[in-house]
């Protein structure tokens, strides 16, 4: 005997994904309609635009890929590196380590620099690495929720530039709630989800590449057997994935609309309904709204005795890895904050697994109330657990930051609601 699918409520405030915006839940249930429906293309165009908007960019090539965002930077690593291509990655993180290995097993040749878990890396380090390799790709995470930490991209693109290679970045967990100039700071190729910043669940990448970029993918087109025609050219390393295969997918978006796959059309009302809601807010305000939460959730957290993870000058505003104190046993913390109080927190991967909670303030969620919520319930599942807590500390020191920002930070989605 099963039953209607009924999930508990919940407040998703780990390090995604968060609550959908109620505005995008109501997008997901609306009617479908045929990918080629002249509807569809017009809505399909106008995802583009949004979506051009919101990563800071001009590029034809923006579209999106059916699939979490996964399957964004799969497409973008495979569509855009052949066998034996050399492919630079500056790891900081567990992301870091997942671009390594969709990268080998491109074929590419890889070559990384590392630093610590919990740290960015100089503009000169990549640099270095750069003269040394001289890749055709550097491929690099923007903000890696892993350690939390928000590497600079402002400066890399020129150095890529200088030395003749693009530069690729996974902005999954940045997009929305931290700066992001695809153009302006010379990115060839971006990719991220829906489930962070921007408010929806996961299962559309959205993916942004610029001309150059779209060269290279020519350069790897091929044609589908049936439908090839006689002047076609077969290229020498085509891309070795059907689904992700960029040429092809653009080719599918493009004013041709050249068959591909099914539109996943209730992922596109969503991701659709997401930009729209960042770029009805504004870009700015956005950021500057994850800015607030972050800070208030990072002074709170402190304010409660914990020490936060890492370099706070390079921390993404949307998590903060939380240093777990000795006395308590975090998986039974992160136990009673589910059942006793309904909120999801997150924990982490490899070296800091056991040793942080991850808290996340994104998109929806990166609101007031759900920050002071989330503060007040730690307070408490510490103090059950014997660890001692000032009372009310963070909950207070949050709020006073709130009381520091302007009037009309974290509350949109209250205004929303109402209108
Ligand atoms: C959360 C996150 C992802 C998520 O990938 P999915 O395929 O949607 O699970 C990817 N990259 C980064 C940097 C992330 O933080």
């Amino acid at each position: 005997m099963t039953h209607p699918v009924n999930p508990p409520a919940r407040l998703l405030m780990g390090p995604g994904p968060i609550d959908a915006d109620p505005r995008v839940l109501r997008a997901l249930s609306t009617p479908l309609v045929g990918q080629y429906d002249p509807w569809m293309t017009r809505t399909m165009s106008e995802t583009q635009e949004l979506y051009r908007q919101v990563f800071g960019t001009g590029n034809d090539g923006t579209v999106l890929v059916d699939g979490t965002s996964r399957a964004g930077i799969e497409a973008a690593l495979v569509s855009l590196l052949a066998p034996g291509d050399r492919v630079l990655v500056p790891v900081f993180g567990r992301f870091g380590h997942l671009l390594v290995e969709i990268a080998t097993r491109a074929g590419a040749e890889v070559h990384t620099v590392e630093t610590a878990w919990g740290q960015v890396f100089p503009v000169s380090v990549v640099e270095e690495a750069v003269r040394r390799v001289r890749p055709k790709l550097v491929a690099v995470v923007q903000g890696d929720t892993s350690t939390t930490m928000n590497q600079p991209l402002d400066e890399l693109g020129a150095v890529c530039d200088r030395y003749g290679a693009l530069l690729y970045t996974d902005a999954t967990a940045t997009i929305g709630g931290n700066p992001l100039e695809v153009d302006a700071w010379g990115i060839d190729a971006a990719t991220a989800g829906l489930q962070k910043c921007l408010g929806g669940p996961s299962g559309s990448a959205p993916l942004t590449v610029s001309p150059r970029a779209v060269e290279v993918l020519h350069g790897r087109r091929s044609v589908e057997a049936g439908i090839r025609e006689a002047d076609d050219v077969v290229a020498e390393q085509p891309i070795r994935s059907n689904y992700l295969d960029l040429a092809m997918i653009l080719d599918y978006w493009g004013p041709r609309r050249l068959n591909h796959h099914t539109e996943a059309a209730s992922m596109l009302y969503a991701a659709h309904e997401c930009a729209r809601i960042l770029l009805d807010e504004g870009r700015d305000a956005v950021v500057a709204r994850h800015a607030t939460a972050g800070r208030a959730m990072t002074e709170g957290v402190q304010a409660l005795g914990l020490r936060v993870f890492g370099d706070l000058a390079h921390k993404m505003h949307n998590v903060v890895a939380v240093e777990i104190p000795d006395d308590v046993v975090g998986d039974a913390v992160r136990a009673a904050m589910l059942e006793d109080h309904g909120i999801e927190i997150g924990t982490s991967f490899g070296p800091l697994h056991g040793r942080v909670w991850r808290l996340g303030t994104m998109g929806y969620n990166a609101r007031k109330d759900a920050v002071v919520t989330t503060l007040a319930a730690l307070e408490h599942a510490l103090r059950r657990a014997g660890h001692a807590v000032p009372q009310g500390g963070g909950v207070d020191a949050a709020l006073d930051v709130y009381a520091g920002a302007s009037s009309t930070v974290g509350t949109p989605s209250l205004v929303e609601v109402s209108a």
